[in-house]
């Protein structure tokens, strides 16, 4: 499997991605009403009132939690749509608190998110994500036949868990260069409170050092 962690370093374009997770835990969260919605609507409507091209990378189990959300999403020009296996457990065995994907489930859980993916965007893209970016040469070799491309980074954005919306605007303006990636978060919740009011002041503040947002398939894309 093809790795990409950024764009080409001679064109001041950067690539905002974010990633919606719902992981097992998540789920009961939003059963037993601990949390309203893993769906960051603001965030949303944010990215659309700035014209900001993106990139995002949809779990599976996210995808049928908000089956209408991710159809909008697939059929709104300015984004693109890619997956993040199905229910975001690691595939390195020592991934954050995020489990374990066994090496004989690898590729049938990237595929459950593809096949996912592929019933509600006519659009979909062929871009993956692994959770917490935890990826070995073995998970690489598994998921061969998934036919698609990893996209890493070169920028995490720090959203998660956040206390404020400054350090994520920080860290994001302070690491960017040439063919960036930065990786945000869209399910806020709990787990991402504070992303969507700290993309608005990172546009900006992009924007005006001359960069341009676009896709992942518009930062590899030779024009
Ligand atoms: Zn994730």
């Amino acid at each position: 499997m093809p790795v990409l962690d950024h764009g080409p370093r001679d064109r001041k374009q950067i690539a905002l991605t974010f990633d919606a997770d719902l992981t097992a835990l998540m789920r009961r969260r939003l059963v037993s009403g601990t949390v309203k919605s893993y769906y960051n609507k603001a965030l949303i409507d944010e990215l659309r009132a700035l014209h900001v091209p993106a990139t995002m990378f949809l779990t599976g189990m996210w995808m049928e939690q908000y089956p209408g959300i991710t159809r909008q999403l697939a059929n709104d020009p300015l984004f693109e749509l890619g997956t993040h296996t199905y229910d975001h457990r690691g595939f390195t065995k020592h991934c954050y608190t995020l489990g374990t994907v066994p090496r004989d489930q690898m590729l049938a859980d990237v595929r459950r998110a593809i096949t996912e993916l592929d019933q509600l965007d006519p659009h979909a893209t062929r871009w993956f994500r692994f959770p917490g970016g935890c990826y070995d040469a073995t998970a690489l070799h598994e998921l061969a036949p998934a036919g698609v491309t990893a996209v890493g980074l070169d920028v995490p954005g720090a959203d998660g868990f956040a206390k404020s919306p400054q350090p994520i605007i920080k860290q994001v303006l302070d690491h960017v260069q040439n063919g960036s990636i930065v990786v945000l978060h869209m399910h806020g919740g709990d787990n991402a409170p504070y992303t969507a009011q700290a993309v608005g002041p990172i546009v900006h503040g992009l924007r005006a050092r001359g960069y341009q947002l676009v896709t992942v398939t518009q930062l590899v894309s030779r024009r």
